[in-house]
């Protein structure tokens, strides 16, 4: 189904979608599903559609081409974009879309308007093609995927995916097949204490040590009972934010601390949430006057899928042909996948073109190469799974 028109088109379907802002906190996906809806609309009568809008000029979109039967493969994709910081630091404009020496830069060239054009552009070609398809190809696009994962929310909630038996989350990976993505639980404490003189310290109860134990406490817990895994090496656990006290001569009355940590596949984050509340429990039970709010900021469980399923073998020999490193890795940063496989149980790949420590970063710019080497990929993936 490809040729060099195609490709081109590709291209430019990725610099359109990067002219298009999407960065949070805005998000104004609903532009871009406006976007999508008209590249689709010559088709609208073979391609079955849910647009969800989720109010404040934020919408996902659901397609599907192929026959209406349960099983088929699904392309997650997500609309959105992190803000680009200081504008002033870019040495492009983040959405002129523009290709210079090769590569497209822009806010979301990678993360991952990269992915999004891709499997948009392989779709349009199917359905150019008028080729017979055994079975369904969903496209999933989502709103929200960088902050509050509305999108995908919505889309569980609708069940329209609870029948599809694999799963790309085409996130940049470098064109390498991710099997495994780790999950994050991030804690807020706010430690109320009692005030004293620095010089007795029995008087009081002091809000900054206590936030340090808890926050000490949280990294033993994400640390024991896990190995590393093969993958996606060690569970962490970072205390970034601290502050309280207000003298060197004071004991301070408050303090608020906050954890990052990044799970396992085989941990629980539900446990580790449990142990932590029970200690925080213990410890205002041991210290009368102390109170201590726990606040989950985000549970993100992690994800891991079986190397030796026939999804993931035909993903890697399609990688292997297209003469990239078809090694299973895992990767760090959490995707749209990690609310969405737990619903519905199926093996998926993360894979997708752009280095991905290009993300969230200024300058962030797509390499033309590495992203048609990411077309070529999918579209043998796809042609193999559907056709
Ligand atoms: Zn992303």
């Amino acid at each position: 189904m490809s040729n060099p028109h195609d490709m081109s088109r590709a291209v430019n379907l990725l610099q359109a979608l990067v002219r298009i802002n999407t960065c949070q906190p805005a998000g104004n996906e609903s532009v871009v599903v406006d976007f999508l809806e008209s590249q689709f609309a010559p088709f609208e009568d073979v391609v079955w559609k849910q647009r969800i809008d989720h109010g404040a000029n934020r919408s996902s979109l659901l397609l599907r081409i192929g026959p209406d039967v349960p099983g088929g493969l699904a392309i997650i994709g997500h609309l959105d974009t992190v803000t680009v910081g200081n504008i002033d630091d870019w040495k492009h404009d983040p959405f002129s879309g523009d290709i210079i020496d090769g590569t497209v830069y822009g806010r979301g060239s990678v993360d991952m308007k990269g992915g999004v054009a891709i499997m948009t552009d392989l779709a349009l070609a199917l359905l150019e093609s008028r080729s017979e398809l055994k079975k369904p190809l969903y496209l999933v696009y989502t709103a929200d995927e960088e902050k509050g994962l509305t999108g995908v929310r919505a889309i569980v909630e609708a069940q329209t995916l609870s029948e599809i038996d694999a799963l790309i989350i085409a996130e940049p990976t470098n064109n390498k097949v991710a099997i495994a993505e780790k999950g994050a639980l991030w804690f807020r404490f706010v430690v109320h204490g009692r005030l004293a003189h620095g010089s007795k310290p029995d008087e009081g109860i002091n809000a900054v040590e206590i936030a340090i134990k808890i926050a000490q406490y949280v990294q033993e817990v994400v640390a024991s009972d896990v190995e590393p895994h093969a993958l996606l090496g060690p569970a962490t656990a970072s205390i970034n934010r601290l502050s309280g006290g207000i003298m060197t001569n004071v004991i301070p009355a408050l303090a608020e601390v906050e954890v990052d940590c990044r799970t396992l596949p085989s941990q629980d984050n539900a446990k580790i949430r449990k142990a932590v509340e029970a200690f925080v429990e213990q410890l205002m039970a041991d210290t009368p006057g102390l109170r201590v709010e726990t606040e989950l900021i985000n549970d993100h469980p992690a994800i891991g899928a079986d190397a030796e399923d026939p999804f993931i073998l035909s993903v890697q020999e399609a990688v292997r042909e297209n003469g990239y490193s078809d090694a299973p890795c895992g990767m760090t940063y959490y995707t749209d996948g990690g609310f969405l496989v737990p619903k519905i149980n199926v093996p998926f790949v993360i894979m997708g073109p752009g280095d991905e420590s290009l993300t969230h970063q200024v300058n962030e710019a797509m390499d033309v190469d590495s992203f048609l080497a990411g077309r070529q990929i999918f579209e043998d993936v796809i042609t193999d799974y559907v056709m």
